[in-house]
C-alpha cells in the first residue's frame, strides 16, 4: 500500500539509509569490511613482479632445453629413453644443485602416493577397486646414468618424485651446464590402473594405443616466488614446467603413425608420397584432409612389423612434450589461419572413435584456436593435435588426449557427442592455460583449470549457441555455493588438498571470471584486461596476485571484494528483496489530502470485536442522545474548511518556486529494503515492472554494500506506478535461493510424481525351499 510522507526540506532526498544500523563489522574489533584491500593475502610486490600484475624489470625465468632419444618397445611396452638436458642459470643466484621430477616415481611399487592412500571395505565393493589393491604394477623410473658433459657421473640423490643432481661446481648466474641421462620405465595400462599417461589395449585387434607423456626426468622450475619448486607429485597437483627448446627423436615399430609436440623434421622419411601430398594438401584446406585413413589403419593393425623408424621433432619455447603413438591411427589435418600463419590442426584416432571423430575433432580444434587466440593471445605454435584416448582428458603443448567413444555400430548419444567436443575445446585450450601462460599447477590447479574453463565456455557457445555447457553460466554453480560448509575449501588452497576438484577447481572460477565479465565488469573492460592478463604472461611464469593485479590494473576497476569474496572464502550468494514501500509527498492541500485520508481510513482493515460488537448491541452513546455531543454529532475529522485552505495558501507562499514543483510532482518513491545473508558481496540488479508494462532495469555496483554488507535500503522514484520488482532477473549472481528475490512473491507452482513403490521380486527362505525341493524331484 502506497504512504504519504510529511515532506521536510532539510532532509536531503538521498538519505543514506545505510547509517541507520550498526553493521556487523563495526561491532568487532579487527576490521572485516568487505571491501578492505587484499594486503596481507597478497605478496609484496618487487623488482621481479609489479604492483600492477606485470613482470618486473628484473623478472628471469630459467631456460631448460631438451635433446632427447626416445625408443618404444612395443613388444614389452616399455619406453627408453636418453639425452642431453642443458640448463640455463638466468637467475642472479648461483646454483649448486638442480632438481629434477621423476613423476613416474608415482608409479613405484613403494611409492608414498600408494602409502597414502587411503580406503575401507565397503559392501558392495567395485571390482576395480580391490583391483587396485591388488596391483603391484612396477612404473617407477629406471635411471642407468647422470653423467656431466664430459661423460662423468654425477652423483644424485632420489627423493621420491623428484631427483637431486649435484653439481661439480656452482652454476654462476647467466652460467649453463648439461647433464647427460640415460633411463626406462615399464609403460601402465592406462584402461587397469589409470594415469594422464600410458596405453590402451585393444584386445579385438592385439594392437596398443600409447599417449606417452612424463616420460622422461623434467627439469624444475627455479624462481623467486617458490626457490625450486620441488614439491612432491601425490597424483593429483599438477606440473610446474621451465621453457626451453626440444629436439626428440622417436623410434616407434615402422607401421606407427606418431603425433607429437612440435613440428616434425623429417615427413619426407617417415610418410609414403601419397601421405606427404595429403599432409600438404591439408595446409591450404577448407575442412580436414585425411592422411591415413581408416582403410589403411585397418590393414596396418592386422599386420605388425619388426621394422623401426625414427621420427624427429623440434619444438621451440614450449615446457613439455608429450606424444602419441599406433599402428591404429587414422590421421586428418586441416590449415587453420592465425594472425596470418597456418598453423595446423590435426586429429589422431583409430577407427573406434569414428564416426564422431573423423567429423568433428579437428574442426572443434581449429576452432578452439581461433576462439582462444581472441581472448588470450594469438596462437603461436605451429600445430596443435587431439588424440583419441579413452577415458581421459589431458594436455601437452601442442598435442592433448581426449575422450569420446561412440558405440559399436556407430551410434552415440548427445551426452557423448558433447563431452567430446567439449573435452577436445578444453584441452586445447590448455595449450593457452598453461602451456603458455605458464603458471604452477603443482601449487594452484584453479589457475589453469578455471581460467581454461571460463575460455572454454565461451569458445563453446561460439560452436554452438545451444552448447550444454556445464562451467561458466552462474546458475550452475549454485548446487556448489548451497552445499554444506565443511565439504568446501576457498579457490585459494592448494590443489592437494581441495574438496570437489571439478567444482572448486574448475567450475568455481570459471563461473567467477564469467560474472566479472559479465555483470562487475562488462565485456569491454573485461576483455581488455583478461587479454593484457595473457599477453603480460605469456611464456612466463604468472602467480594468482598478478591475474588479480592485472585485471584491476588495466579495468581501473578495484575488485579486491571480488577476489576476497570469491578466491579467498565459501561465502555464497543469497541476496534477498525484503520489501518494496510505496511513498508520495503529502502536498498539504486539503483539498487533495482530506479525501485521500478518509479513503485510507475507510479501506483500512476492522478489528474482529469491533465487527461483532456492531452485530451484538446497541452502545449508549447509540441508544441516548444525551451521551452525544459536537464530537458525535458534528465533527468529521476528514472535512476542511475555510481557514485549513488559509494555512495551506499561506504555507505555500512561503515556499520558493523550486519547492513548490517538487510539491506538486506527482511522484512516487519506492523504498527497496535488501539484504544479504549469504555473505558474498555482489552488484545488485533490480528489474522493475510498472502498471502500464514497461520495464525499467536498474544494475547497482557491489559497493552497495560497502558500509553493511547484510542490509542496505535504496530509494527509487518514478511517475509510473511499480507493480513488480525482480532481484537477479537475469541469473547472473549465482543466488542461491530466488524465493526471495521478488515483490510481491512469486509462488512457482512445481511438478511431483507420484508413484507406486515395486517391490524388487525376492523368494522368501520358504518358497526357495520349495523350489530346490521341486528341482531335486524332477531330476529323479
Ligand atoms: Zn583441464
Amino acid at each position: 500500500m502506497k504512504q504519504t510522507i510529511p515532506f521536510i526540506f532539510a532532509l536531503a532526498l538521498n538519505v543514506d539509509v545505510n547509517a541507520q544500523s550498526v553493521p556487523a563489522f563495526q561491532q568487532q574489533n579487527i576490521n572485516t569490511n568487505k571491501f578492505r584491500q587484499l594486503g596481507q593475502e597478497l605478496p609484496t610486490p618487487n623488482l621481479y613482479r609489479t604492483a600492477s600484475g606485470a613482470p618486473g624489470h628484473a623478472y628471469y625465468q630459467q631456460q631448460v632445453d631438451y635433446d632427447m632419444d626416445i625408443e618404444l618397445d612395443d613388444e614389452h611396452q616399455r619406453l627408453y629413453g636418453s639425452g642431453t638436458i642443458t640448463y640455463h642459470n638466468n637467475s642472479p643466484e648461483e646454483l649448486t644443485y638442480l632438481w629434477l621430477q621423476l613423476d613416474q616415481n608415482m608409479r613405484a611399487r613403494e611409492s608414498d602416493t600408494r602409502k597414502i592412500t587411503t580406503g575401507e571395505i565397503s559392501d558392495p565393493m567395485g571390482f576395480g577397486d580391490l583391483a587396485r589393491l591388488h596391483n603391484d604394477f612396477d612404473g617407477g623410473f629406471k635411471i642407468d646414468h647422470v653423467k656431466d658433459a664430459s661423460g662423468n657421473d654425477l652423483p644424485y640423490t632420489i627423493v621420491n618424485t623428484m631427483m637431486r643432481v649435484d653439481l661439480p661446481k656452482s652454476l654462476k648466474s647467466g652460467a649453463k651446464t648439461s647433464i647427460e641421462l640415460k633411463w626406462w620405465y615399464n609403460i601402465n595400462d592406462r584402461m587397469e590402473i589409470g594415469g594422464r599417461s600410458g596405453y590402451e589395449y585393444f584386445p579385438q585387434d592385439g594392437n596398443h594405443l600409447y599417449t606417452i607423456a612424463q616420460f622422461f626426468p623434467r627439469m624444475c622450475v627455479y624462481n623467486e616466488v617458490e626457490g625450486w619448486q620441488h614439491k612432491q607429485f601425490w597424483g593429483r597437483g599438477e606440473f610446474a614446467l621451465p621453457f626451453g627448446d626440444y629436439t626428440v627423436d622417436i623410434t616407434v615399430p615402422s607401421d606407427h603413425i606418431v603425433g607429437a609436440t612440435g613440428y616434425c623434421q623429417n615427413y619426407g622419411q617417415v610418410l609414403t608420397d601419397a601421405q606427404l601430398e595429403e599432409f600438404n594438401r591439408a595446409k591450404n584446406a577448407d575442412g580436414p584432409v585425411i592422411i591415413v585413413s581408416q582403410k589403411e589403419a585397418e590393414e596396418n593393425e592386422k599386420q605388425g612389423t619388426s621394422d623401426k623408424k625414427t621420427w624427429t621433432y623440434k619444438a621451440t619455447n614450449v615446457r613439455d612434450f608429450a606424444f602419441a603413438s599406433s599402428r591404429k591411427f587414422i590421421w586428418d589435418a586441416m590449415g587453420v589461419e592465425i594472425a596470418g600463419k597456418k598453423v595446423m590442426a590435426m586429429s589422431y584416432y583409430p577407427k573406434e572413435g569414428n564416426p564422431l571423430w573423423e567429423q568433428y575433432s579437428t574442426r572443434v580444434v581449429a576452432h578452439t584456436l581461433k576462439a582462444y587466440s581472441k581472448y588470450t593471445i594469438d596462437y603461436p605454435y605451429p600445430v596443435a593435435i587431439s588424440v583419441h584416448a579413452k577415458a581421459i582428458g589431458m594436455e601437452y603443448p601442442m598435442i592433448c588426449f581426449n575422450f569420446g567413444r561412440p558405440e559399436k555400430d556407430g551410434t552415440y548419444s548427445p551426452y557423448v557427442k558433447h563431452r567430446m567436443i567439449g573435452v577436445i575445446v578444453h584441452e586445447v585450450g590448455h595449450n593457452f592455460f598453461p602451456m603458455i601462460i605458464n603458471s604452477d599447477e603443482r601449487q594452484w590447479t584453479w589457475m589453469d583449470e578455471g581460467l581454461n574453463s571460463f575460455v572454454e565456455y565461451l569458445t563453446e557457445k561460439e560452436w554452438d549457441k545451444d552448447f550444454p555447457t556445464r562451467r561458466g553460466p552462474p546458475s550452475k554453480i549454485v548446487e556448489y555455493m548451497e552445499g554444506d560448509k565443511s565439504g568446501m575449501v576457498p579457490i585459494m588452497t592448494n590443489s592437494e588438498s581441495i574438496f570437489q576438484f571439478g567444482n572448486n577447481a574448475y567450475g568455481k572460477p570459471a563461473t567467477a571470471l564469467n560474472i566479472l565479465r559479465e555483470t562487475v565488469l562488462g565485456r569491454e573492460l573485461f576483455d581488455y584486461a583478461f587479454k593484457e592478463y595473457a599477453r603480460r604472461w605469456a611464456f612466463k611464469h604468472p602467480s594468482p596476485a598478478d591475474l588479480f593485479r592485472t585485471m584491476e590494473d588495466a579495468s581501473g576497476v578495484d575488485l579486491d571484494w571480488f577476489w576476497r569474496g570469491w578466491f579467498y572464502t565459501t561465502d555464497h550468494c543469497d541476496q534477498s528483496l525484503d520489501a518494496v514501500r510505496w511513498f508520495q509527498v503529502d502536498t498539504r492541500d486539503p483539498k487533495t489530502e482530506k479525501p485521500i485520508a478518509r479513503k485510507q481510513n475507510d479501506a483500512s482493515d476492522q478489528a474482529i470485536s469491533d465487527m461483532r460488537n456492531e452485530q451484538a448491541y446497541q452502545s449508549m452513546v447509540e441508544k441516548d442522545a444525551a451521551t452525544r455531543d459536537f464530537y458525535n454529532n458534528a465533527y468529521d475529522p476528514f472535512s476542511w474548511s475555510v481557514l485549513d485552505e488559509e494555512e495551506f495558501n499561506r504555507y505555500i507562499s512561503e515556499l520558493s518556486d523550486n519547492e513548490q514543483e517538487l510539491l506538486r510532482s506527482d511522484v512516487n518513491y519506492y523504498q527497496v529494503n535488501l539484504s544479504s545473508p549469504g555473505g558474498l558481496v555482489m552488484p545488485v540488479i533490480l528489474e522493475f515492472e510498472y502498471a502500464d508494462g514497461s520495464k525499467e532495469t536498474h544494475r547497482i555496483p557491489a559497493e552497495i554494500w560497502k558500509m553493511n554488507d547484510r542490509k542496505v535500503s535504496k530509494l527509487f522514484m518514478s511517475e509510473k506506478e511499480l507493480v513488480r520488482v525482480a532481484l537477479d532477473p537475469f541469473l547472473e549472481t549465482a543466488d542461491i535461493d530466488r524465493s526471495n528475490n521478488y515483490w510481491p512473491p512469486k509462488a512457482e507452482p512445481s511438478r511431483f510424481e507420484l508413484f507406486k513403490e515395486q517391490l524388487p521380486f525376492e523368494e522368501n527362505p520358504m518358497q526357495r525351499a520349495k523350489r530346490a525341493a521341486e528341482k531335486v524331484k524332477g531330476f529323479d
